[in-house]
């Protein structure tokens, strides 16, 4: 999008504010309150926002201002300086409250700011709030908050996906040029593919999750979503890197993903950017039972991706299936675990009136936590006790590593692997809410990725059942951010899907 003196400022993203603010066409104070007051206009529609901070907003937009004209903003780094952004609630912050989406967490603040809000922070960013969010990021529609659903902005009856379903919702309905997310098990992916947006998890490690409240630890990768691949590799530069304080997070030197997002292919050509790349497309991720509406924005994508000079060639990836299981039994282990540390002693609330200590541990979790997470707790607690770890636990630990060198056979055959990133689009608010194992096999296509640890991305390919966006998944090896954002933004200059916006925005 060339910057025309009459584009609205909320149609703007990333790098087009970044270049305004540089050219001192707008400052950060005047693009903060534009975006503040969209906020207070929409957001009670919409329910993205957990918590709005105005003051602190502008005050840091002040901060940017200064940084800016003092020349900062055209140094290496100064990319982001005094662009607003928000982030997911489960991400600590100690200027603003921190819930989780949990009623166990209201009204606690956090000492301490989580690596990726401090990083973004020092980049010059203006949170202006955090966003939404499944409680303890365990859902896949956003209607597990213990605060308000979020409605998709695209179709306020639909869900916006989950877990990070108000950061996408804020995002594509131009309240944010962009925010955080986190993705366990394709919470960053299927929520912007559900809202038409891009979003990208990279490799397990890439980001600190210091400060990311813990869901499924080996799981837990923070990454950017924004409304194009360009706007999510300045994200995520800023985000990622080594941190003493995660014992998992990957030790190599700073990466600038919009510079290897821009670096050309060998052998590519003006015409054809990804000549040589070979796509591969696992046949389970087509099964009959793919919604054709789904199948053909997905297709088109494939079919763009084809002319900018990449190779479709068929793969497998057997145990894709098994994933659901697998990962259905990992995740509420590591949860069960992760969250005993919410006892009211430590964090949050504590139940009013109790016996003794073990009856206020048992009235406070009981009050706390939502029907969710209790399920999640107790499927985790059993599948890691006596008798039974070795039947589920294990096994599925077994599993995880077959299914992460499925991958790497499939790897052999090509450079990155497309497909959908759910088997149909956004659903009705309710529907899923009642069962929620049809929820958990709704999250097929993204969980054998998150398995494997591997970086995955939605890219909108166009539009399916009663207009609603469709997510065109692109995963890549180990490391390969760069090769995902390459492909993504080859795609998006090519095509116009991730422009589209939502009817009245
Ligand atoms: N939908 C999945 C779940 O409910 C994934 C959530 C996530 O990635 N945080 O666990």
């Amino acid at each position: 999008m060339s910057i025309s003196n009459n584009t609205p400022l909320h149609d703007l993203g990333v790098a087009e504010l970044g270049q305004g603010l540089r050219d001192k066409r707008f400052s950060s104070v005047e693009l903060t309150q534009h975006l503040l007051q969209r906020v207070q206009s929409s957001d009670s529609q919409l329910g993205a926002f957990l918590h709005v901070d105005a003051e602190h907003a502008l005050a840091r937009a002040r901060a940017a201002d200064s940084r800016l004209a003092a020349g900062e903003g055209a140094q290496a780094g100064g990319a982001l300086i005094g662009v607003p952004l928000a982030h997911k609630d489960i991400f600590v912050t100690a200027d603003m409250p921190t819930t989780a989406g949990s009623k166990i967490l209201a009204g606690y603040r956090s000492p301490f700011d989580a690596t990726v809000v401090a990083r973004l922070n020092a980049a010059g960013t203006v949170s202006l709030g955090k966003l939404n969010c499944d409680e303890f990021a365990m859902g896949s529609a956003n209607e597990n908050s213990a605060y308000q659903p979020v409605a998709n902005p695209w179709d306020a009856s639909r869900v916006p996906g989950g877990s990070s379903g108000g950061s996408a919702a804020a995002v594509a309905a131009r309240l944010l040029p962009a925010s955080t997310g986190t993705d366990t098990g394709g919470s960053i992916r299927q929520p912007a593919s559900f809202t038409g947006i891009t979003g990208i998890k990279p490799t397990y490690g890439i980001c600190s999750r210091y400060g990311m409240i813990a869901f499924a630890s080996s799981l837990d990768q923070a990454g950017p979503m924004a409304r194009s691949a360009e706007d999510c590799a300045l994200l995520l530069s800023a985000m990622s890197g080594f941190d003493e304080r995660d014992a998992t997070s990957v030790q190599q030197a700073p990466q600038d993903f919009h510079a290897q997002m821009l670096s050309a292919r060998e052998g590519a050509t003006a015409a054809q950017p990804l000549k040589g790349l070979r796509i591969g497309l696992p046949r389970e991720f087509f099964p009959a039972a793919l919604s054709a509406d789904v199948n053909s924005a997905v297709r088109a994508g494939l079919a763009e991706l084809e002319k900018l000079g990449a190779t479709l060639v068929d793969v497998s990836l057997p145990r894709t299936e098994l994933a659901i299981p697998v990962y259905y039994i990992i995740a509420p282990a590591e949860a069960s675990s992760n969250l005993s540390r919410f006892d009211g002693v430590k964090f949050g609330h504590r139940a009013a009136q109790y016996d003794d200590l073990l009856d206020m541990y048992k009235k406070t979790r009981a009050e706390g936590f939502g029907a969710e997470v209790k399920r999640r707790i107790m499927i985790g607690s059993y599948v890691l006790s006596h008798g039974y770890y070795d039947a589920y636990y294990l096994q599925a630990q077994k599993l995880r590593r077959m299914i992460a060198d499925d991958f790497q056979q499939a790897f052999k055959q090509c450079d990155l692997i497309a497909g959908p990133v759910a088997p149909t689009v956004a659903w009705k608010h309710g529907e899923g809410k009642d069962d929620p194992v049809k929820a958990y096999l709704a999250d097929i296509f993204t969980l054998p990725g998150s398995l494997a640890g591997l970086p995955g991305m939605s890219v909108p390919v166009g539009l399916g059942e009663g207009g609603m966006p469709v997510g065109l998944q692109l995963l890549g090896n180990y490391f390969k951010e760069g090769q995902l954002l390459h492909t993504a933004h080859a795609l998006q200059q090519a095509t116009d899907w991730h422009r589209a916006a939502p009817a009245g925005i």
